[in-house]
């Protein structure tokens, strides 16, 4: 076996891990290799040529269209493609991403132009949109379940297979950032829904895109939990600096890093996630008749 991939469990001799070369960096991120599918192709590039070298992959599932985790799709040009159809259009034309990203499509600033850069990106065709609840068969021995968990980005996926309570998470909370929530396709409502649809599932064994396999059922409760009270802190601190006087826009609140701490890829390439995050939690505080909006920005209601 190569050194980048393990096998999940004793049991799930054909649920390989496959480790991201840079997996808490946010460069690569991990994958799964059942079969002939792999679930994301963000591991890198040296890797996905190993990859291909040692195993027949046929199918390739993409959990979201972020450019972690579908960077190594070029390489993989003879299989067919799947994702949610919310996500379809950013992985068929990358240039969709700057939109996504809060910026101009003609226009995105020169640094978030390097920074996509770095991953070599090009266009993929998805051959098969997914939608919750469809079953992906592998070998006939296994059946993967879309979980359709909106927020992170609008068609971002989980997989579970219910008879090994075995689940790959992807971005579902990630080690440093926590929720992200700050793309224009992004919701927070979503984001907390999703997160309680698969806190009800029974998983066992889950891969995280960046936190890497875990096989402890209590620890991937620990984080998922985590996710949910990492949000809460955040609607806590921001309704703790609103007041019933004066109005503040996300814009304003954004330069304090109320919602993401020391990240370095985010600072370089990502400076109105910030805002755009802020800008979530104000839609759900307005929905919750917490704040009202006034011209120049929110105020307490
Ligand atoms: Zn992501």
């Amino acid at each position: 076996m190569l050194p980048f991939i393990e096998q999940v469990s004793d049991e799930l001799k054909e649920f390989l891990f496959i480790r991201g070369k840079e997996e808490s960096a946010y460069y690569t991120c991990n994958a799964l290799l059942i079969n002939d599918i792999l679930i994301d192709t963000g591991v890198s590039t040296t890797y996905l040529n190993k990859l291909l070298e040692n195993y027949q992959i046929k199918r390739v599932i993409l959990t979201h269209w972020h450019e972690d985790h579908i960077s190594g799709s070029n390489l993989l040009q003879n299989c067919s493609f799947m994702c949610h159809s919310n996500d379809k259009s950013p992985i068929e034309d990358n240039k969709v991403m700057y939109k996504l990203y809060g910026y101009s499509h003609q226009n995105p600033p020169n640094e978030l132009i390097r920074y996509l850069e770095k991953y070599n990106l090009k266009n993929i065709v998805i051959s098969q949109t997914i939608t919750d609840g469809d079953i992906i068969t592998v070998n006939d021995n296994y059946n993967l379940r879309v979980i359709h968990t909106p927020g992170h980005t609008s068609g971002h996926c989980c997989f579970y297979e219910k008879d090994s309570k075995f689940a790959f998470l992807s971005d579902i909370n990630m080690p440093g950032v926590g929720p992200w929530y700050g793309g224009i396709d992004s919701s927070l409502l979503d984001y907390e829904e999703s997160l309680k649809k698969i806190k009800n599932l029974d998983i066992r064994i889950a891969v995280f895109s960046h936190y890497g396999l875990i096989t402890d059922a209590n620890e991937i409760s620990d984080i998922l939990i985590d996710a949910l009270t990492i949000i809460q802190g955040r609607d806590e601190v921001l309704l703790s600096l609103l007041s019933e006087k004066k109005a503040f826009t996300a814009k304003e609140l954004s330069n304090k890093q109320l919602m993401v701490k020391n990240i370095e890829v985010y600072e370089e390439a990502l400076p109105l996630s910030e805002e755009i995050m802020i800008e979530k939690h104000f839609e759900k505080f307005l929905k919750q008749q917490l704040i009202e909006r006034k011209d120049d920005g929110y105020i307490l209601s």
